[in-house]
């Protein structure tokens, strides 16, 4: 290494340490911890975040070092910030908004131009609390639309996304823009009026052009399916997950346990199609939430059965109007047939894993992201308590509180 070099290296060792310094070390006391993998409450629990990481966790009666806030959680509970396996949070409004809803850990599902990789780096360097972004970039879809804007190397696929070398570009230009999952299509949408989400639209062997093409990179795929076929082929073809699933078979989630394949329902996206408001509306899609609920509904119980790993993706831009959140959707697992631990864990350690970031995120754990929630009840016996966030912290830092009420 010359000169020049070992000085830039030496700064910008410098930079991070000084970086890790300003950034506030954190006791927190009085607390019903639930730890988001034991099937349990530890009472009076103290625990010590610093430099962005759960430093120990500790009881009631340790001393505090010095140097650390304390904050008085009132006995109230603490989870592992929740997972939102399936968004298409787009924006920095969106961003705050999603962790107030007690969201620390996002992996996007298409966005237009990009900017989930961009909030991943802000959310990397510490300039933004969070969310962590796992991002998919731009859709792997045959009709690109406005979104073949987002690159320069896109332009060639104005006229479609169909063959082989026009699936290996999109794949490889969302990898070299940063996607740590590339998202594709299945079946047709559910959210449009005009298209039937039954129908197939990418065949096996277009898939599996995909899923060879990112596996080079490392990089999983999920797929968008909502019909069985569609379902079938992407599994058959290597899916990392199912996004929706609404009409999947009995030999299709069968062969979804053997190959460990996920799913991500989506469920309260359906009931959003069937209320007024929030992201979707209007008289088709309010009566085709209100066939395809029961139809998700029985596909969920069937999995849950035959132990399909399930987990929790809100599907929504967390837009002001939003109002699908992975606290319902939890909460809809449970009504479903889940216990609520399985349902803490769709949220958080199963999600992590599916996200392949279950060596630091999803557990209140010594060296785990400090990615925290605070909630007003016991989670293990009420799961309504999951909308309520007191307090939430991301990766060290307070991204919301709300406590102590009264003053
Ligand atoms: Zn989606």
């Amino acid at each position: 290494m010359n000169l020049i070099a070992r000085t830039i290296l030496l700064l910008f060792c410098l930079i991070s340490v000084v970086s890790l310094a300003q950034q506030k070390n954190y006791a927190l006391t009085n607390v019903n911890l639930y730890n988001g993998f034991e099937n349990k409450i530890l009472p009076n629990s103290v625990i010590l975040v610093k430099a962005g990481k759960i430093e120990k966790i500790g009881n009631a009666g340790d001393a505090i070092p010095t140097g650390y806030e304390t904050i008085d959680c009132q006995n109230y509970y603490l989870i592992p910030g929740m997972i939102d396996a399936h968004s298409h949070l787009d924006n920095l409004a969106s961003a705050k908004r999603a962790l107030e809803t007690g969201v620390t850990t996002v992996r996007t599902a298409g966005v237009s131009a990009f900017q989930d990789v961009s909030i991943m780096n802000l959310a990397k360097k510490g300039l933004i609390p969070g969310p962590d972004i796992v991002p998919a970039g731009v859709y792997v879809t045959p009709h690109l639309e406005e979104t073949v804007l987002a690159d320069e190397r896109l332009a060639p696929l104005i006229k479609g996304v169909n063959t082989d070398e026009e699936l290996k570009l999109l794949v490889n230009v969302n990898i070299d823009r940063g996607a740590k999952v590339i998202k594709t299509r299945g079946t047709e949408r559910a959210g449009r009026p005009d298209t039937d989400p039954r129908q197939q639209v990418y065949t096996e062997q277009q898939i599996k052009i995909i899923v060879t093409e990112a596996a080079k990179r490392n990089v999983p795929v999920m797929i968008h399916a909502h019909g069985d076929e569609g379902s079938r082929a992407a599994v058959l073809a290597g899916a990392r997950s199912i996004e929706h699933g609404t009409f999947l078979s009995d030999e299709t989630l069968k062969l979804m346990k053997e190959r460990g394949t996920f799913l991500v329902p989506t469920f309260i996206t359906l009931e959003d199609l069937t209320q007024p408001g929030g992201d979707y509306d209007g008289p088709v899609l309010n009566l085709r939430g209100k066939f395809m609920m029961p139809q998700a509904e029985d596909v969920f119980k069937k999995a849950h059965a035959l132990g399909v790993k399930i987990v929790t993706g809100a599907d929504n831009g967390y837009t002001a109007q939003t109002t699908s959140r992975i606290s319902l959707e939890a909460a809809h697992f449970v009504r479903m047939g889940m216990t609520n631990f399985e349902a803490l864990q769709s949220a958080t350690t199963l999600a992590a894993e599916l996200l392949g970031v279950e060596k630091t995120t999803g557990r209140i754990e010594k060296g785990f992201d400090a990615d925290m929630v605070l909630i007003p009840g016991n989670p293990l016996e009420e799961i309504r308590h999951l909308q309520d966030a007191l307090l939430v912290m991301s990766n060290g830092q307070l991204a919301l509180k709300r406590i102590p009420f009264g003053k």
